[in-house]
């Protein structure tokens, strides 16, 4: 017999949530839809929390409504304050939040259910695997965030045998956790146990979360953050099986997939495995072997040019490639080098943008500085297809980039970032460097093409600098 049975409305707006956060996250792929995207990710969100409120039974409305207007004034504020520099944090903060959530709702279930006396091992296993699973996420979450909001040290904070410590508290977790699971099975009229092996399995989760993030840089925090919003999404989609709720195991396990993905691409892109960047205390002891000395003054020769040797070095190039790094976002000087770009287009100048996938603190940090500023997508180029342009290019102009460009990351075994995908531009025929001095980027090392006899500085801030070639161009 066939079976007429047709499923509740709800779960027709599920499925359509899901299909819209599949489309939304698809079109967050490419800076040209990316905007489009974010918006039907954010109507499928809404379409199911109308759903969720007209059909569950036990929504108190004042106080979800007073949650619902602190919530939206505070993301609403918080987005629009935020500056770019400052993204990494502010997704900390939110996804913590969400590992919380997790967390507490899965408390909340494990109690409810332990009053009933109807916990079986599926039901308490998934649970736990949400209380801790989200509790670590949520603390670890806040330490990245302390860090990079420089509340705190943002150095790798190590000590001996920290990673016994660690290795018992997870042992701990585990065997609190296996704990629970037996006694609610063996014996559901006896809860104390349960309560008290449940809780603790989430304060070491909670302990952990810690101390798995302390021995991590603050430069490394993005990947972490990364790691740890993959984790939330576990966390979610593992609420979700315990509430029957599909949404959840949708959105969750997608925040699970694309988190782990991003993980293995920024780890890619630094060539750093995943394990180096939790393990390896990436930036605790000085790592170059060509060291700067105190001042952050490199040994070797650099040449230093005049803002018009360069105006006029850029003004007759037939081809400028525009190199932006983290300084181009410190300096906030994306607008700026719009107008150069323009006023060279202006003389019959090609002007190209290599983008590094790591250049900056986060994955499409320059991508979302340069859309900001109208620069025309199509000029923007990924490392694979830029690298083989630069022989042809007239300047490389690098602005506030440093390790994305060391070609030490070729040839020398011994530097940390040896074997990290570089832009090769050295291979142009001149490179101009914009930054404020010889000071080493976020892997603390000399950059050996600061000594390329192709290769000339133009001190200052970025912005100031820009503007003050875009002047000199106009001149020549
Ligand atoms: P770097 O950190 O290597 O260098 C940035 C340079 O900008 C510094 O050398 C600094 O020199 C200069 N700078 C800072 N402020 C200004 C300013 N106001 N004006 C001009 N220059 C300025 O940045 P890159 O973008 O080249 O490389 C990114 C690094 O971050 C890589 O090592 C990458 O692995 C790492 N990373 C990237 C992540 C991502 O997702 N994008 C995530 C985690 C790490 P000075 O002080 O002399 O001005």
């Amino acid at each position: 017999m066939t079976d007429t049975t047709f499923a509740p409305p709800i779960e027709y707006a599920y499925l359509i949530t899901g299909v819209l956060f599949i489309v939304g996250l698809r079109l967050l792929g490419s800076p040209k839809t990316a905007r489009l995207g974010n918006r039907i990710a954010a109507a499928g969100m809404l379409i199911s929390l109308v759903a969720v409120l007209l059909t569950s039974g036990f929504v108190s409305w004042p106080i979800l409504i007073i949650g619902l207007v602190c919530g939206a004034i505070v993301g609403i504020a918080g987005a629009q304050n935020v500056k770019m520099t400052a993204m990494p944090q502010m997704v900390a903060i939110f996804n913590g939040a969400g590992g919380g959530a997790a967390a507490m709702v899965a408390a909340a279930e494990f109690l409810t259910h332990l009053d009933a006396q109807s916990i079986t091992p599926d039901v308490s296993i998934t649970i736990l695997l949400s209380a801790v699973v989200g509790a670590m996420s949520f603390t670890g979450s806040i330490l990245a965030y302390l860090k990079l909001q420089e509340l705190m040290t943002g150095r790798p904070i190590v000590y001996a045998g920290q990673q016994i410590v660690n290795a018992l508290l997870a042992l701990i977790m585990v065997g609190a956790s296996v704990f629970a699971v037996y006694t609610c099975a063996t014996d559901p009229t006896n809860t104390t146990p349960a309560i008290v092996a449940f809780f603790g399995a989430m304060a070491a989760a909670a302990a952990l979360g810690v101390l798995v993030v302390l021995p991590i840089g603050g430069a490394d925090m993005p990947v972490i953050i990364s790691l740890l919003n993959s984790f939330t999404g576990l966390a979610a989609a593992t609420t979700g099986f315990v509430l029957s709720n599909n949404v959840l195991i949708i959105s969750g396990a997608l925040v699970g997939a694309s988190g782990t993905l991003l993980t293995l691409m920024m780890g890619k892109a630094m060539n750093r495995s995943v394990t180096n960047v939790l393990f390896g205390a990436f930036g605790a002891v000085a790592t170059s072997g060509a060291s700067s000395g105190a001042s952050g003054a490199s040994s070797g020769t650099v040449r230093e040019a005049s803002v018009d040797d360069v105006a006029t070095m850029l003004a007759y190039a037939n081809q400028v490639v525009i190199v932006p790094g983290y300084g181009m976002a410190v300096a906030q000087a994306q607008h700026s080098v719009r107008e150069l770009a323009d006023q060279l287009e202006s003389r019959g100048v090609t002007v190209k943008y290599a983008i590094h996938p790591v250049a900056g603190r986060m994955p499409g940090h320059m991508n979302v500085l340069l859309a900001e500023a109208n620069v025309p997508y199509p000029s923007l180029f990924d490392m694979e297809d830029i690298n083989p342009d630069f022989p042809r290019t007239d300047v490389a102009l690098v602005i506030g980039a440093n390790d994305v460009t060391n070609p030490a990351a070729r040839y020398d075994t011994a530097s940390p970032i040896y074997g990290m995908p570089i832009l090769d531009v050295d291979k142009a025929e001149r490179v101009v460097v914009l930054k404020r001095s010889m000071k080493p980027g976020f892997a603390g090392i000399d950059n050996a093409l600061y000594e390329d006899p192709r290769c000339v500085m133009l001190f200052g801030d970025a912005k100031k600098s820009v503007d003050a070639l875009t002047a000199g161009v106009k001149r020549v």
